[in-house]
């Protein structure tokens, strides 16, 4: 790295510690084992120390895969029609066997949120479809967790400036560069053990939620209220979590969830999002929707409806959530007050669901179940997984078990107990 790479809002000494913090923590990365990472173009200094840190770790090889702005908005600006049905399906089938031989997988993300915002929608769904449909042999690896990954986030200066857009370039990194050391815990001089202590501080609400077995979970606050049924035999997770290689990783940095698979066929009432969501360069806020038997039969969004609409019409499985997670109004990221605009920090500021897909490690004997059985528990199957905010501080939740005993697990956004 030459010094003229970094941007002088960041700090390097920081962002060697989100590197090694990414590797260690987030991968576990183990000795022999290769690594395929994706990253914008702009992430390059992060990429090469995380480089550094795979290397030094024992990684095999590390293999950078990157992407940028200008060539993604360049098929908008003069692709055929055709193109916009097109994605490079080779890329990750060969995704799919890195994993199959061992690679763990790291993400970074950084680019600017709103990239495709003045695109027309029906041309950014098709290639975000084009795009699941071809990402599946990967993505299939990544959702039953059979090998260690990770995402983390760079402070690009497209994003900064669509969160500060009141500042100064420079001065909006400088933000987004202290929001983000802060949230990924890398501001202390040992950012291994403060996520040894954050990863406990999980496990103990984990092992609270996977003891109460509950049945269901009823939502009440503003414009909701919703029962989520859970899954048959699911099991909650937070923090450090296993994957099937038996590497014990940390698949976001940061995290401040603890989450499980909810029943895709017994989730009934109405809800209503807390927090705008940033879905393929579009802004989707104020979503209101209304399930029954586990499927959204009404929905509507007060900004960026066209795309929630096709988001929802991606597949059967994209009317149902296949993710339910908790997590306190007074989370850092939510004291924060930022909006961050990308999921990774957005939903570890509110509790949220996710339409589509379902996490198969997210029950108890997840590492066997074959994709039917899943189904047939409540699993949800969808080439999408999109989250969404539905906390606040004024959220209420009950925990309701088969016996119809109610146990408070949050009241007024916070956990009860
Ligand atoms: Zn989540
Ligand atoms: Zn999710």
């Amino acid at each position: 790295m030459t010094p003229d790479d970094l941007h002088p809002a960041i700090d390097p000494v920081r962002l060697d510690r989100l590197a090694e913090t990414a590797v260690r923590v987030g991968l576990a990365l183990k000795p022999g084992q290769p690594l395929v990472m994706t990253a914008p173009v702009e992430a390059l200094p992060l990429v090469r120390r995380i480089a550094h840190h795979a290397y030094a770790a024992g990684a095999s090889l590390v293999t950078p895969i990157l992407s940028d702005p200008a060539v993604t908005l360049a098929r908008f600006e003069a692709g055929s029609e055709a193109s916009f049905d097109a994605a490079p399906g080779w890329l990750y089938d060969g995704m799919g066997q890195a994993f199959d031989g061992g690679a763990a997988r790291l993400a970074v993300v950084g680019e600017d949120p709103m990239l495709l915002a003045g695109q027309d929608a029906a041309r950014v769904s098709r290639v975000g479809k084009a795009q699941s449909v071809a990402y599946r042999p990967a993505m299939d690896r990544i959702v039953n967790f059979a090998v260690n990954w990770t995402i983390a986030a760079y402070p690009g200066a497209a994003w900064a400036s669509r969160m500060f857009p009141d500042d100064a370039p420079a001065a909006a990194v400088g933000r987004l560069v202290e929001a983000i050391f802060a949230a990924s815990r890398v501001d202390g001089p040992d950012p291994v053990a403060a996520w040894v202590r954050h990863n406990a501080a999980l496990r103990a609400r984990t092992e609270w939620l996977n003891g109460q077995r509950f049945d269901a979970l009823r939502y009440s606050g503003p414009g909701t209220d919703l029962t989520i049924g859970l899954a048959d035999g699911h099991e909650w997770h937070g923090g450090a979590s296993q994957a099937k290689n038996g590497v014990l990783c940390n698949p976001n940095i940061p995290t401040e969830e603890v989450f499980t698979t909810p029943h895709a066929r017994r989730v009934d009432g109405h809800v209503t999002s807390t927090k705008p969501l940033s879905h393929q360069g579009t802004l989707i806020d104020g979503i209101a929707v209304r399930f029954e038997a586990g499927r959204i039969v009404d929905a509507r969004a007060s900004r960026g409806g066209a795309v929630f609409a096709e988001l929802l019409d991606t597949d059967e499985g994209a009317r149902r959530i296949g993710e339910v997670a908790l997590v306190p109004h007074s989370s850092p990221i939510s004291a924060s007050g930022l909006l961050f605009f990308n999921t990774l920090f957005d939903e570890n500021a509110a509790c949220h669901i996710a339409l589509g897909q379902c996490y198969s490690k997210c029950f108890l004997d997840g590492a066997t179940l074959s994709p039917a059985e899943i189904a047939d528990r409540g699993g949800n199957s969808s080439v999408v997984h999109v989250d969404w905010m539905i906390g606040s501080g004024r959220l209420d939740i009950d925990g309701l078990r088969a016996d119809g005993t109610r146990v408070p697990v949050f009241r007024a956004g916070e956990w009860a107990a």
